[in-house]
This record gives structure tokens, C-alpha cells and sequence, in this order.
């Protein structure tokens, strides 16, 4: 692309690399989020450029950006770059760096949001403003779109957005996250996945009531009863189930396999694959999450003095369902593990399952080609991702949305998503940003 190879891409570099270093800065740990500050900056250094961006109040504190750049053509439906601006909570004793100080040190950008999800939007960013600067026609609209709240189901951010301002973010396409460039999981080859599909998430409540008593003599109570539950439930998954999104990411990553194991992962129904596969899921954490119905414990709560037996005891289960798996069907599983009937068990109401978004569309095709533009030898697939995004509000809507973070990252860079020590090298922004451009020309000029 001409314009692309045209550039000063060191000084790129120098720009990207501030801009995320400031937008870490901005602590938007959600709860309480606070993403007005993170608006604020987004609309300064848009503005910087000659874009107009508006501001979508959906709480007190709680922004939403949508910038635009216009094309003079309405033919063809815009193309929404979408991040969310709020980050999930940082420990700072754990980390080897301030998580919100932004640190640029040994080739990387440090600290919360790095990769996901600020990393993802100065990567939008930047690939926007040279589209500006470049100063070409567009064939189609480009929105920018900044999010609160995805990290809490986004009702105040996406959600919000789609059903107060409907008109501002109608568009053809959504680049979203759900999808990455790792190297190092299944081989040294790079592989770039993008979302089209994703698992429903579901919160379920257990709690148990009753009496509990003096700490030296009551026992079989409240708590006891919760803590047999949850002994019930370790380990408890569903089992392997592919669908057609599924089957042809196997098909896919088979590339990059030698014969056998090329063989299983496009026969991963086949009665001889299914041991060693379930073998292979164990040590793969992403891929066998991707698989099946998940279930972790994440809260448990109960009891306030060391020498008395509470009444009651409660604890909270992160349950991730395959797209077809019907809630009922789950919960039925679920009180068969726990086999106590003195368990209340409740469930959030269970998520709309929409097609997946296709992967026979000029967006899912231009987003290959410019990772294989960039890193000729990648594989590029398309996947079900075990987490759940914002891009399933749009894919309920009809609307076709891929998750990609377009960076090759190492097993390390991945494992610190939501974890310590979050991280994107300074190679791996600029190589986002040339993917992203990529797109933008082929899809937008
Ligand atoms: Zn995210």
C-alpha cells in the first residue's frame, strides 16, 4: 500500500507509544470505572487531528466516545472500531512494575490495559489518524468508538450505546477484541485468531441456609453444606462439543501440526482422537475452555467470628456456556454434581446465542490479508473465544463483528491479560497499527 509504506514509521512508533503510555496512566479500573477522564483524553488528541468526537453520557462518570470520519459516498455502511476503555483491577504488591504509571522499559509497554483493551484502542487510534492525515477519500465511514463498562457486562457502555444512540453506531462491520497473534501454543508459527463467536456467560449463585451455632460444637450447617457443594463441583466441565465454528478452527490450526496431530485436529470427532485430545485440552488451557461448559468458583462468602458457625454461606460460580448449550440443560448437570437439595441454586437469565458473524465478508478477508501482509508466515482463523465481548451485542443485532488484537504475542504477553505484569511490546503496537491501517485502506479507500 503506498501510503502505508510512505510513512515516518519511527516517529509513528514514538507517537503510539506515548499514547498508550498516557492512557494507562488513566486509571479506569472497573468497578467504579470512571471513563470520563479516558474520553476526555481520546477526544483532545482526536481534535489534535481535526476530528470531532461526541460524548455519550450513560451514568454519572461513565462516557462513551463515537468519533467519525466522513465519506462524501453513502453507499456502503460504516466500519466501527471498537475498544473499551475501562480495565479490570490491578494488584500493585504483585506487580514487578506500577500498573498505572504506563512505564516504557525493555521494549514493552507496561501496566494495566496494555493489550486488553487500551492497547487494542491506540492501535485504533493511530491507525485513524493516518488515515486522516493521509488525507484520501473514503469510500465508506470509519467510527471510533470508545466503551465504558465492558469489563462489567457492558450495560453502561455498548449495550448502552445500541439502544440510546442506535443511529451513531449503525455500521456494516465492528472490529472488536476476542482474538489475538500468539506464537509458542500450538508450535512456533504465528497464529492470528479472529472471534466471530463466543461462549454466553452466566453468573450462578449458590447459597445454603439454616443453623448455624457455637463454633466448638454446631457442625453440618449452612457452611458445611456449601463447602460439600462446591467438593461436588471441582472439576465438574461438560463435555467436548464442537460446532461448525469450532470444527473449522481445528481444520485451520491443523496448518500448523505435524501428521499426526494435523490428522486429530481434523478429525477431532473421530473415536481415536478423543483420548489423546482430551489429554492435549488439559495442558491448553484456552483451547479446552473453548470446548466445553466451564465452571469456576470465583466468590465465596460466609461467617464473621473464628468461634461461630454462620447461617448461612454463599458462592458465586463464573459459568461459561457453549453457544448451543441449553441454561436448563446446565443447571440440571449442575444439581446432579451438587446432589444437595437444601442448595438454592439461581442463575442470571441465559444469553441470546447469535449466529456467528461470517467469515465470507470483505472485513473478515481484508483483516487476513493484512496479517498476512505483515506476517507472511501466520495463519490466520477464524475461532469461538472462551471470554465474552462486546461484540455480541452487535452480532444479535445482525451486524457481522471479528475480535482481533492484531499483535503477535508470546505466551508470557498472553497470561498477563487480566493477570500481572500486563504488557505489549513496543514491535507489537507498531505491528498492530500496520495491520490496522491495512484495513482501514482496504476497506475504507
Ligand atoms: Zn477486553
Amino acid at each position: 500500500m503506498p501510503v502505508n509504506a510512505a510513512l515516518n514509521w519511527d516517529q509513528i512508533q514514538r507517537e503510539a507509544t506515548d499514547i498508550l503510555s498516557r492512557y494507562i496512566r488513566l486509571d479506569t479500573s472497573n468497578p467504579p470505572g470512571g471513563e470520563s477522564k479516558a474520553v476526555e483524553f481520546l477526544a483532545r488528541l482526536l481534535a489534535g487531528d481535526g476530528i470531532e468526537s461526541r460524548t455519550y453520557q450513560s451514568a454519572p462518570g461513565r462516557d462513551n466516545l463515537v468519533a467519525r470520519l466522513r465519506s462524501s459516498d453513502t453507499q456502503s455502511p460504516p466500519l466501527l472500531l471498537l475498544h473499551h476503555m475501562d480495565v479490570v483491577a490491578a494488584n500493585p504488591q504483585l506487580w514487578s512494575k506500577p500498573p498505572f504509571d504506563g512505564l516504557i522499559r525493555d521494549g514493552h509497554v507496561w501496566g494495566r490495559g496494555a493489550i486488553d483493551d487500551k492497547g487494542l484502542g491506540a492501535i485504533h487510534l493511530m491507525a485513524m489518524l493516518l488515515l486522516k492525515r493521509a488525507a484520501v477519500p473514503l469510500k465508506r465511514d470509519l467510527i471510533f468508538m470508545a466503551v465504558a463498562d465492558e469489563e462489567e457486562g457492558g450495560s453502561l457502555g455498548t449495550r448502552w450505546m445500541l439502544d440510546n444512540q442506535p443511529a451513531e453506531v449503525q455500521c456494516e462491520y465492528v472490529w472488536d477484541e476476542g482474538g489475538v497473534g500468539s506464537v509458542g501454543i500450538t508450535g512456533n508459527r504465528p497464529v492470528f485468531t479472529i472471534s466471530v463467536q463466543e461462549k454466553r456467560s452466566v453468573v450462578v449463585r449458590l447459597k445454603a441456609y439454616g443453623r448455624g451455632g457455637h463454633g466448638s460444637v454446631a457442625s453440618g450447617g449452612p457452611l458445611d453444606r456449601l463447602v460439600r457443594a462446591l467438593h461436588g463441583i471441582q472439576g465438574f466441565a461438560g463435555d467436548v462439543r464442537f460446532n461448525s465454528v469450532t470444527r473449522r478452527f481445528f481444520e485451520q490450526l491443523a496448518e500448523t501440526q505435524t501428521s499426526l496431530a494435523g490428522w486429530i485436529m481434523r478429525h477431532p470427532e473421530a473415536p481415536v482422537s478423543g483420548s489423546i485430545l482430551r489429554r492435549q485440552l488439559r495442558k491448553v488451557h484456552t483451547l479446552n475452555a473453548m470446548l466445553r461448559d466451564t465452571v469456576t468458583v470465583t466468590v465465596v462468602q460466609a461467617g464473621v467470628n473464628s468461634n461461630v458457625a454462620p447461617d448461612e454461606a454463599e458462592a458465586v460460580l463464573d459459568v461459561r456456556l457453549l453457544p448451543d448449550t441449553p441454561l436448563e440443560d446446565f443447571l440440571q448437570r449442575l444439581n446432579r454434581a451438587i446432589n444437595d437439595e437444601s442448595i438454592e441454586v439461581t442463575a442470571t437469565d441465559s444469553p441470546p446465542s447469535p449466529p456467528p458473524s461470517s467469515t465470507d465478508t470483505a472485513m473478515f478477508q481484508a483483516m487476513r490479508r493484512a496479517v498476512l501482509t505483515q506476517v507472511p508466515e501466520a495463519l490466520v482463523a477464524s475461532m469461538q473465544t472462551p471470554v465474552a465481548t462486546d461484540s455480541r451485542f452487535f452480532r444479535e443485532r445482525g451486524i457481522n463483528a471479528y475480535g482481533l488484537i492484531p499483535v503477535v504475542l508470546t505466551p508470557e504477553e498472553l497470561g498477563s491479560i487480566h493477570g500481572v505484569d500486563e504488557r505489549i511490546s513496543v514491535q507489537g503496537l507498531v505491528q498492530g497499527i500496520k495491520i490496522a491501517l491495512d484495513v482501514l485502506l482496504d476497506m475504507c479507500t
